[in-house]
């Protein structure tokens, strides 16, 4: 008896419809069959026809619109990925919900990679690393965390941890997002005039925000000309959210002291980028949170089980506000 409810499951398809390279795409396939194990994750080109159109959910992960458009069933994607903006521009009215990789272990992640480039610019070591190349030894003051006010932009899932972790390391720490917030030891903003005024105080800003028609270049010339010439930025969100031809520009007459860039509007970061020989920018290849094909999975598979044995569609991406 059970056997037969366990095959009567396994006849149902849930479609795998990635570009990732194979290696990936074979590794994901082996995580998400090893937790979804009562159902078959069929990669998209081994679909049949009628396969393709009995499918209500598919798992995606940099997918080709052409091939989700084929899914003409579709009740809801999960996304294995945070941010959703490619899949938004691409599926502009897509019949379907898109679900969002929200994962506990990845702003776990991002919070860990926040504290830690957070502590690099406090300890100076943009500076040492300069001064190593010329052979100077010389040794500068180096000020109590709580002297450093790191403004977090963005206090979603990522954020409220990665501020969490700051404070628990005696930052001083304030954060900024659409709506009003209320978190216990931290300086929150919101709405324009907000942002004006936590950048004015800020000596480390860190971009968490999703790339969004409002976030789309928030941090243009005139947000960064508020920013203090000693101030840093860390983008650990999207590369369009800032100018980074002007944040050049800034770096380069000594109008702001470090940048740590880990996403770009191309990547990988083109080699005749500019970026890559500026001393005062520390390129990292998009590695700040990624996604843990373990947990990733776990949280994918509970969703999918929800909905075939409860009919719940998780929380999805209100296409309205991007994210
Ligand atoms: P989230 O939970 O959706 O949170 C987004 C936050 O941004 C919210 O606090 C939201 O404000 C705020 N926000 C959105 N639009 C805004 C606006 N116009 N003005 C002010 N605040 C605004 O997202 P998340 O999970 O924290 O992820 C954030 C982004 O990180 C993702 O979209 C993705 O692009 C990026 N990411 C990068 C990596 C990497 O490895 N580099 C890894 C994962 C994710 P409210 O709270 O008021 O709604």
């Amino acid at each position: 008896m059970i056997q037969k409810i366990k095959d009567k499951k396994m006849e149902k398809i849930i479609p795998f419809i990635s570009t990732c390279d194979k290696e990936s795409t074979n590794l994901w396939l082996e995580h998400l069959q090893a937790h979804i194990s009562e159902y078959q994750i069929v990669l998209f080109e081994n679909l049949t026809q009628e396969q393709k159109l009995s499918s209500q959910v598919a798992i995606v992960a940099n997918p080709n619109p052409e091939d989700i458009a084929q899914l003409k069933n579709l009740k809801w994607v999960q996304s294995l990925w945070a941010g959703v903006e490619k899949l938004l521009q691409e599926l502009p009215q897509s019949s379907f919900k898109i679900v969002r990789m929200t994962d506990p272990q990845l702003a776990k992640t991002m919070a860990e990679s926040v504290l830690t480039w957070s502590l690099y610019l406090h300890k100076n070591m943009p500076l040492y690393l300069k001064q190593q190349k010329q052979k100077v030894w010389k040794q500068h003051i180096e000020t109590l965390p709580e002297e450093k006010n790191i403004l977090v932009l963005g206090l979603g899932k990522l954020g409220l941890e990665s501020v969490k972790k700051l404070k628990e390391n005696d930052f001083s720490v304030s954060g900024w997002a659409r709506s009003k917030k209320k978190i216990e030891g931290i300086s929150t903003y919101y709405g324009s005039e907000g942002l004006q005024e936590s950048l004015k105080k800020a000596d480390i800003v860190v971009c968490l925000l999703p790339l969004t028609k409002e976030t789309k270049n928030l941090l243009n010339k005139e947000k960064l000309d508020l920013l203090h010439n000693k101030a840093s930025i860390i983008n650990f969100a999207r590369g369009a959210i800032v100018d980074y031809e002007y944040l050049l520009e800034k770096l380069g007459k000594k109008e702001l002291s470090h940048a740590i860039l880990d996403v770009f509007d191309t990547e990988p970061l083109p080699s005749s980028s500019l970026i890559w020989e500026n001393e005062d920018i520390t390129v990292l290849p998009h590695i700040s949170a990624p996604t843990n094909m373990k947990t990733a999975s776990k949280i994918a598979s509970k969703n999918i089980y929800e909905y075939f044995e409860k009919g719940i569609i998780p929380i999805s991406v209100d296409t309205k506000k991007g994210y």
